[in-house]
């Protein structure tokens, strides 16, 4: 090191603490990490300058993130850290205690969550995210389970056990039909462990809690390899998501959390559906998030979007009209080509008939 002069493309071995501070010095490494940082630094610098109109001082600081991020995602996963012995003394003192039904059902469908899992899990009726398009509630409010949207955002425990779970042939995904916000976290993540020492494969699609995402990060390490952490992030314009989703986290907390998780070594999606925005945010979006995304960056419409066009509430009629019009058919097919080939992207089946519909 010292007076050493570094030859460009040079091949040298530093612990990764050592070549966080090479990077950050402007120096970059490959071979410990076994990722050529250089190239991320600068595919990444110029992606932002590129397509995203970053000066190149902005795209170099984000860009100094992401090997940051790549350096802390080869730490952690040099090392399995079992559940903590608190942690297990918690799921057997509410195993023990849990009574009622499975909650693991087959998924019917071969669209949605279909698309995605062969069952699913849910632990609670509610949620207090009290998303405007929520399907879960409106069928909840159809059969009468809960009053309307006000009472769906009060968050009940259902009486289910998953002590001596079995392994199922296909994906669970956990949970459909509410969220894991604080409240249902330490639930979430007694049956969570209770999957996945069964030996299941778990699809985990929230709009991400720091706290919750957090506290499985810490506990759920030696079961990496079978989990999948799906955010769902439908747009960037945190003003419109607010309005959509309004007890969501922010978009600020749902980035914290992919970032997060990405760093602690988990496989890592994004689900831009329903997208609250048009073809220039979705493609940001992609762009943005990309390289912390480990798997797929799903994209669809707002189902039903039609309906809350005809709303009373002149707010929801307004933004209702104006998402229409920027997921247009010609809106979806510019987005179509805009990202085609690009091998994380996919599409849900609400864009795949727009695609259909065009090709016939
Ligand atoms: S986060 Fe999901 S379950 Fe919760 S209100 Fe929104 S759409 Fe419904």
């Amino acid at each position: 090191m010292g007076s050493k002069v570094w030859k460009r493309g040079e091949a040298i071995c530093l612990s990764s603490l050592q070549a966080t501070s090479k990077v950050t010095g402007g120096i970059v490494v490959d071979r410990h990490v076994g990722i050529d940082l250089l190239a991320t630094y600068e595919t990444r610098s110029k992606t932002l300058r590129d397509k995203l109109g970053f000066s190149p001082e902005e795209a170099g600081v984000e860009a100094l993130e992401l090997v940051t991020s790549c350096l802390k995602r080869h730490e952690s996963t040099k090392t399995v850290p079992a559940p903590t012995v608190e942690f297990l003394a918690e799921v057997d003192e509410f195993n023990r205690t849990a009574g009622g039904k499975n909650p693991i059902l087959k998924e019917q469908s071969s669209t949605g969550v279909g698309e995605w899992a062969g069952y699913t899990c849910n632990i609670g009726k509610g949620c207090s995210h009290g998303c405007l398009y929520c399907y879960a509630e409106k069928m909840a409010t159809r059969f009468k389970r809960v009053e309307g949207a006000e009472e769906w955002q009060e968050e009940i425990f259902r009486e289910v056990s998953t002590a001596g779970c079995k392994k199922y042939p296909s994906t669970v995904m956990f949970p459909t039909t509410h969220d894991i916000s604080p409240a249902y976290l330490p639930a979430y993540r007694v049956h969570l462990y209770n999957l996945l020492n069964a030996g299941n494969q778990v699809l985990i699609v929230t709009k991400p809690h720091f706290e919750s995402v957090q506290a499985i990060c810490a506990e759920f390490a030696s079961f990496r390899d079978q989990m999948i952490f799906r955010f769902t992030i439908g747009g960037l314009n945190g003003e419109v998501m607010r309005h959509w989703e309004p007890g969501a986290p922010p978009i600020e907390e749902r980035l914290l959390c992919l970032k997060h998780a990405f760093e602690q070594g988990y496989t890592t999606s994004v689900s831009a559906e329903p997208m609250l925005g048009g073809q220039k945010e979705a493609i940001k979006l992609y762009y943005l998030l990309e390289p912390f995304t480990t798997k797929e960056i799903w994209f669809g419409k707002m189902n039903n979007i039609g309906g809350f066009r005809k709303s009373a509430d002149p707010e929801v009629a307004g933004q209702a009209k104006e998402l229409m019009g920027l997921q247009s058919d010609d809106e979806i097919m510019e987005l179509v080509e805009a990202l085609r080939g690009r091998p994380k992207v996919q599409w849900k089946d609400s864009i795949k008939e727009v695609i259909a519909k065009r090709n016939r």
